[in-house]
């Protein structure tokens, strides 16, 4: 191999292996072949067990204390191929969601086969049938389930910044309907961009009205395919175990059309989905991987941890040594216990991983500092906009009584133009949650509570997410306020605004170059700074800034109508006798 490729194995800089080439009397360039032999030394120099390959192949190289564990032969991207969808469920409370999650799993988890326990770890894979038989082998396909149903835990991770999901399944059961949690789950779905796919629960019962579920749900813009819409709704019975192979087919159709890809051959990224502090092991946490491969004995990042990953366990509690994309596993090593929605990265070595640690630490306090954290605020959002940032102005309206939702989301959405879009994320009847917090956090929009209360809970994730909750009692102010902070996004509009006029009287050449106008001021002012311009009758001579402004020979900021003064322009020489200088400012107008 060469020595960019020996880097990439070890996962150290080319720079570095021509140093330990070095030591052994080679000198290398980044292409140069390196024997087997020196590829070894270099491999063992940086604390690799090398375990020899078979035949012609290049020695294998592992990280010490990892026995028997073979990197991948080529550690250098390959592009993507396609990676397992990962799933949430969502729904009201008692639709279930729980049940459907346990059905899914232990109809598709072969435990028996591989002497396995059930672990929870907060994910698992199911492996389904897909497509025919191929040389005699059924063909098969995963999908990731994350474990906690809900969608206030995903909502969460999606705070921290993580995807969460591909796919979200909102379960609805057949004899309820559509009820205020599924609306909100469904509002948190649309939110994250993830697809939808609607399971019909509970069809076993004998008020069961599917009908009723298709006509609310397309009331809500999640339209049937049969009806035109874009969504699959599936009718299943967690209970009685029907329709949830269809349902699992549908998940992995709507991956196929999502092309959800990861190359697993870099260094791995993932996503931490839980985390606990174990009193024997210590932090535990299960990650998600994005991309990549993840191998025990990683150096690795995820939150505010660090360290080397010691061991790795699936969800079937057995140890593996590699995890690929989206494949959920427990780990070990980390030296604090991170949160839900915390990147995981690969880091060279541990020492570097230490380090990144501590610059995070340092900016994570740095940013809990600035008082406007992470969330936004309607003033904020101002400034955001004035800076040509944003142009979508999220909200979250939580109102009284469902004639104060619509009144507010109807007055709100009126706001927009075609410069910025109004998006009403989520609207609704009650006060303002945990969940309304986390949604706004995710989705860096603002809450509006007209006429409701605050609960502790959701006020103390106000604060620590940063997110502004605005309260009203009049509807008019609220209005008002939205209205100023979508002014804000708009372009803004500059006016001229005439300062004053100067006439020219006399012209004095400076010695080190450049010509004064002596003038006379007719009416307003001439400020220094301002904007000019020289007009020749109607002729207009030149447009520029008022350099230099002075009176007699003192440097003065502005001189008034009535006096006389001396202006001096940048880099115009040719004033005239008889010329008006026209003095003036742009300002900023209120769209108001
Ligand atoms: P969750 O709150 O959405 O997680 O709902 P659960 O999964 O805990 O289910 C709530 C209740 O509905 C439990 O008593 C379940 O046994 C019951 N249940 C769930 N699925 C079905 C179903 O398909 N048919 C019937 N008849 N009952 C169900």
């Amino acid at each position: 191999m060469t020595v960019g490729d020996l880097a990439a194995h070890l996962r150290i800089t080319p720079a570095d292996v021509q140093r330990e080439l070095m030591k052994l009397g080679i000198l290398a360039n980044l292409n140069a072949e390196v024997s087997v032999e020196n590829a070894t030394k270099v491999a063992q120099a940086r604390g690799f067990k090398v375990i020899s390959g078979n035949g012609a192949a290049a020695p294998t190289a592992a990280p010490a204390g990892a026995a028997g564990l073979a990197r991948p032969k080529k550690a250098r991207a390959s592009g993507p191929v396609p990676r397992p969808p990962v799933v949430v469920i969502m729904g009201h409370v008692d639709h279930g969601k729980t049940t459907l999650l346990d059905v899914i799993r232990n109809t598709h988890v072969t435990d028996h086969e591989f002497g396995g326990i059930t672990q929870h770890i907060g994910a698992y894979q199911v492996e389904v049938p897909a497509g025919d038989e191929k040389d005699g082998k059924r063909q098969t396909k995963r999908i990731t389930f994350l474990d906690t149903p809900g969608h206030e835990a995903f909502t969460a991770m999606r705070a921290r910044g993580a995807q969460g999901a591909d796919i979200a399944i909102i379960v609805v059961a057949a004899d309820d309907g559509v009820m205020p949690q599924t609306i909100e789950a469904i509002n948190h779905a649309k939110a994250a961009n993830v697809r939808i796919i609607v399971a019909v629960n509970k069809v076993d019962k004998p008020d069961a009205n599917v009908q009723r579920v298709l006509e609310e749900m397309a009331a809500q813009g999640i339209v049937p395919k049969a009806w035109g819409g874009d969504h699959d709704f599936v009718e299943v019975s967690a209970l009685e175990r029907l329709g949830i192979d269809e349902l699992l087919e549908y998940i992995l159709f709507e991956a196929e059309v999502a092309e959800l890809t990861a190359d697993p051959n870099l260094p791995a990224e993932g996503t931490i989905i839980e985390a606990r502090l174990d009193p024997g092991k210590g932090p535990v946490a299960t990650v998600l991987v994005d991309s990549g491969t993840l191998f025990v004995g990683d150096a690795v990042v995820a939150g505010t941890g660090s360290g080397k990953i010691r061991a790795m366990m699936d969800d079937r509690g057995r140890q593996v040594q590699r995890a690929g994309p989206s494949m959920p596993v427990e780990l070990l090593g980390l030296s604090s216990t991170p949160l839900a929605g915390d990147r995981l990265q690969v880091i060279e070595n541990e020492r570097l991983a230490r380090q990144m640690v501590q610059e995070r630490e340092l900016r994570s306090r740095e940013a809990k500092m600035k008082a406007s954290g992470r969330g936004v605020t309607l003033e904020a959002l101002y400034r955001q906009i004035r800076e040509g940032e944003v142009k979508d102005l999220n909200i979250i309206v939580k109102a009284d009584v469902q004639g104060s939702v619509e009144a507010v989301r109807q007055s709100i959405e009126r706001l927009q133009n075609e410069e910025v879009r109004v998006n009403v994320l989520h609207a609704a009847v009650g006060n303002v949650g945990e969940s309304d917090i986390l949604l706004a956090s995710a989705s860096q929009a603002v809450v509006l509570a007209f006429n409701v209360k605050v609960d502790g809970q959701a006020k103390r994730a106000a604060a620590d997410e940063g997110v502004e909750i605005k309260s009203y009692k009049i509807i008019y102010d609220l209005i008002e306020d939205v209205q100023a902070a979508l002014e804000g996004m708009l372009k803004p509009v500059y006016r001229e605004v005439v300062l004053g006029h100067a006439t020219v009287r006399a012209t004095f050449k400076l010695p080190r170059g450049g010509v004064v106008a002596g003038c006379y001021v007719n009416d307003g002012k001439v400020v220094r700074g301002a904007q000019a311009r020289v007009k020749r009758g109607k002729q207009l001579v030149h447009t520029g800034e008022v350099d230099s402004l002075k009176h007699i020979k003192e440097d003065v900021r502005e001189m008034a109508a009535g006096f006389e003064c001396g202006i001096l322009m940048d880099d115009f020489n040719d004033f005239q006798e008889g010329d008006v200088i026209e003095v003036f400012q742009t300002e900023q107008v209120s769209r108001r």
